[in-house]
């Protein structure tokens, strides 16, 4: 079943189409990774997933239910659908622990105690319990990015977008933070992606969407994809990587 359907959604600014007429379909459990050059729209697409911008026109829905539009009911829709960005975006004012109870005991009214003890279980499965007191400028950019997805992660969202979540890192600390990513893909959690980490990609992906022009110009497993690309386009923007 789609869990997230992008139908026919084109985004302008101003006169620059981004995203043009794309369609989408995100079946539950499915892990999903946007791929394309730099400006294809992979970071536009997933904003407005989010409704941290609007289409221009289409539609897209959660669950069947409409998302965009008006009369939709923002704070449900970002609890459903979680989302990381490339920056840590952590509250510099507030600990570890706090950063992650903010939303749902404000967003959901959920009791400090029951939102400490679950913050604690998933510092605790990330390894991170020991920095649930201090301030973000006393961890590391990968510790961070790893409190940035428990964040999410508290709102337990339907969905979760991740917008190049390893980019802003020292190269040996990507891997715990993609450590994460595996772990909720193998744990059934429904993800669209987009990075440029192509071998994590192949690895934990069941589908590859290639975006060209904000179009969706070349999609399938990933063996496909990064084995026999059938587009010319894609072929080229493999090449580009090596
Ligand atoms: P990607 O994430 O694939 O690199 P983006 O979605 O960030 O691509 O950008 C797609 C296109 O939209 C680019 O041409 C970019 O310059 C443009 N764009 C992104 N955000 C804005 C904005 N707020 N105003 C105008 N143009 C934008
Ligand atoms: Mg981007």
């Amino acid at each position: 079943m789609a869990i997230l359907e992008i139908d026919h959604v084109t985004k302008h600014y101003g006169i620059l189409e981004v995203i043009s007429d794309l369609s989408l379909s995100v079946e539950e459990h499915e892990v999903i990774c946007l791929i394309g050059p730099s400006g294809c729209g992979k970071s536009t697409l997933l904003r407005c997933v989010n409704r941290l911008e609007e289409i221009s026109s289409g539609e897209i829905r959660i669950h069947g239910d409409r998302i965009t539009g008006p009369g939709v009911d923002l704070d449900r829709l970002r609890r459903d659908i979680g989302i990381v960005f490339q920056g840590y975006n952590l509250f510099p004012h507030m600990t570890v622990l706090e950063n992650t109870m903010l939303a749902p005991t404000k967003v959901l009214g959920m009791p400090r105690r029951e939102a400490e003890e679950k913050a604690m279980a998933f510092l605790n499965r990330i390894g991170l319990a020991h920095k649930s007191g201090d301030y973000p400028d006393r961890l590391s950019g990968g510790q961070q990015q790893r409190v940035a997805i428990v964040r999410a992660l508290m709102m337990n969202p339907m969905v979760l977008l991740l917008d190049e979540i390893t980019s802003a890192l020292d190269p040996e600390l990507v891997s715990e933070v993609l450590d994460i990513v595996r772990d909720l893909a193998e744990r059934g959690m429904t993800m669209l992606l987009a990075t440029h980490e192509m071998g994590f990609a192949r690895e934990v992906a069941n589908r590859i969407c290639f975006l060209q022009s904000g179009k969706v110009y070349e999609q399938g497993p990933p063996a496909e994809i990064f084995g026999n690309p059938k587009g010319e386009r894609t072929q080229a923007f493999l090449r580009s990587l090596k």
